[in-house]
C-alpha cells in the first residue's frame, strides 16, 4: 500500500503466472546492449541468462551496439542466443567521438593528466567517447526511433531472479520514467565540476528547486545559513568540487546506468537533449571524467517528479563488483538484511517468499559487495519517512 508510507514499492510480489500475462501486443520497447566483437563470450552470457529470467516469455527485440563493425560470429551467435529479433547497429561517426572542436592533441593531454590523476578508466579515449555517447547521442540514433522504452544491458551482468511480469507495461501503466537497481556514491575525482554545471543549467532556465533536485543536494553544507566566519571558510570551499554557486553541495549519488530502464522520450525531450549539449559544450566529458550514470541522475532528478522514478527492488541483479538481491529473497543468508523498516514488517505471510521471483542471489557466493537497503542514498531522502534513514547502507 504505497499511500501508507509514502514508499516505492515493487510491482509484483513474488512470481506471476507468466501465461496469463504475456498478451499482444507488448510494449513498444527494446533491450540494448552496446559491446565490441571481443566480448562476445560475456554477451552471450548475458543474453542466455536475460533469455532465461525475462524475455523467453516475452521476446522483446535485442538491439547491439558497437562503433565498429560487427563480427559475423558475433552477429551468428547472437541470433541464435536471442528469442525475440536480435538488431545490429553501427554507431554513425561523429556521433561516437569527441566533443565538437576537441582537438585529439588536448584530448590526449586531458587523458595523460587523468592517468596522473587516478581517475578511474580516464586514460581510456574509448570510455569517454562511451560515456558521452550514452549521455546523450545514443537517445537520436535512428535505430531507437520507432521505440518508446529501452532496458539497458551490459556483457558480463547478470539476473539472479526470473521476472515474470512486463516492467515495461508497468512503467507505462504507473507513469514511470527511470528505473534503476543500484545506486552509489560516484567517484569524486571523475567530476568535479559536473554539479556546477548541471545546476548552471538550472539557474539558467529558472528550473525550481523542488524536492526531487534537493534530494541531491548536501544540505548540511548550506553555508549560507552559517554565521560569517564558517561562512568565510566554507566559501574557500567553493572552488572544490562539487559545490554550485551558491555554495550547495551535490551528494554524489547516482543510479548506475548499466542498468536501466527508462522511457526514451523523456531522454530525446527538448529538456534532456539540452541539457546534454550544455554539458558537452562545457568539455567535461574529456577534460574530466563524466559518466553517463551522474548525468542521468542529475537530469532524472533535476527534471522528473519523485514519482517518476522507480527503484526495481525485485530484481536481482549484478555488475562486479556490487550486487542487488531482493528483501527476502529465498535463499538470503543473513536475515537482518532483509528489512528496510516498515514495508517488509507489513508484510504477510505469504509474501515473505520475497519480493522476488525464483531468487539465486543471496546465497554468499563470492567476495562482491551486497548491498543492502539499497534504495540508496538519492531516493532515500526523499521518499523514506525520516526515522528509516541510516548512515550505512551496505555491508
Ligand atoms: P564500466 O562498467 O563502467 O567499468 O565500463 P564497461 O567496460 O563495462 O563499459 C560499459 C559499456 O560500454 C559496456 O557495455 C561495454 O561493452 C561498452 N564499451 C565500453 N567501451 C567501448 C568501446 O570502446 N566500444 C564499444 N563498442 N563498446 C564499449
Ligand atoms: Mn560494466
Amino acid at each position: 500500500p504505497a499511500e501508507q508510507h509514502n514508499l516505492d514499492e515493487p510491482f509484483t510480489i513474488g512470481c506471476q503466472d507468466v501465461s496469463k500475462l504475456v498478451t499482444r501486443p507488448r510494449e513498444n520497447a527494446v533491450l540494448v546492449m552496446l559491446a565490441r566483437n571481443s566480448e562476445l563470450q560475456e554477451a552471450r552470457a548475458t543474453i542466455r541468462n536475460v533469455e532465461d529470467k525475462f524475455n523467453k516469455w516475452f521476446k522483446y527485440p535485442v538491439l547491439f551496439l558497437n562503433n565498429e563493425p560487427w563480427s559475423e560470429e558475433f552477429m551468428r551467435v547472437m541470433k541464435e542466443t536471442v528469442s525475440g529479433e536480435a538488431k545490429f547497429e553501427v554507431i554513425p561517426e561523429g556521433i561516437w567521438g569527441p566533443t565538437e572542436g576537441l582537438t585529439e592533441e588536448v584530448m590526449n593531454k586531458y587523458l595523460k593528466q587523468q592517468e596522473a590523476d587516478g581517475v578511474y578508466k580516464g586514460q581510456i579515449a574509448g570510455y569517454h567517447h562511451m560515456c558521452r555517447f550514452y549521455s546523450g547521442e545514443f537517445y537520436s540514433l535512428e535505430a531507437l526511433k520507432e521505440y518508446k522504452y529501452y532496458w539497458r544491458l551490459e556483457p558480463g551482468v547478470s539476473y539472479s531472479c526470473s521476472l515474470t511480469y512486463d516492467p515495461f507495461l508497468e512503467m507505462a501503466r504507473r507513469g514511470k520514467k527511470y528505473g534503476y537497481t543500484v545506486a552509489l556514491w560516484e567517484e569524486p575525482n571523475t567530476c568535479p565540476s559536473l554539479f556546477r554545471a548541471v545546476d548552471e543549467f538550472r539557474t539558467q532556465n529558472n528550473i525550481p528547486m523542488h524536492p526531487n533536485w534537493k534530494a541531491m543536494i548536501d544540505t548540511e553544507t548550506n553555508w549560507l545559513l552559517k554565521p560569517a566566519p564558517i561562512r568565510w571558510l566554507l566559501g574557500k570551499m567553493l572552488r572544490r568540487e562539487h559545490y554550485n554557486i551558491k555554495g550547495e553541495k551535490w551528494n554524489l549519488c547516482h543510479y548506475w546506468s548499466n542498468f536501466e530502464i527508462a522511457d526514451l522520450d523523456f531522454f530525446r525531450g527538448d529538456q534532456y537533449q539540452r541539457l546534454f549539449k550544455h554539458l558537452d559544450k562545457s568539455g567535461g566529458f574529456y577534460r574530466e571524467r563524466w559518466g553517463d550514470a551522474p548525468v542521468h541522475s542529475l537530469a532524472v532528478h533535476l527534471l522528473l517528479e519523485a514519482k517518476e522514478l522507480h527503484h526495481f527492488s525485485d530484481i536481482g541483479y549484478y555488475h562486479h563488483p556490487f550486487w542487488q538481491c531482493p528483501q527476502n529473497a529465498k535463499g538470503r543468508q543473513l536475515l537482518d538484511d532483509v528489512m528496510i523498516g516498515e514495508a517488509s514488517q507489513k508484510m504477510t505471510e505469504e509474501q515473505e517468499g520475497g519480493f522476488g521471483c525464483r531468487c539465486e542471489c543471496g546465497l554468499g557466493n563470492s567476495d562482491d559487495f551486497r548491498m543492502r537497503n539499497n534504495r540508496g542514498i538519492c531516493l532515500e531522502r526523499m521518499q523514506q519517512p525520516a526515522a528509516w534513514t541510516r548512515a550505512s547502507w551496505w555491508d
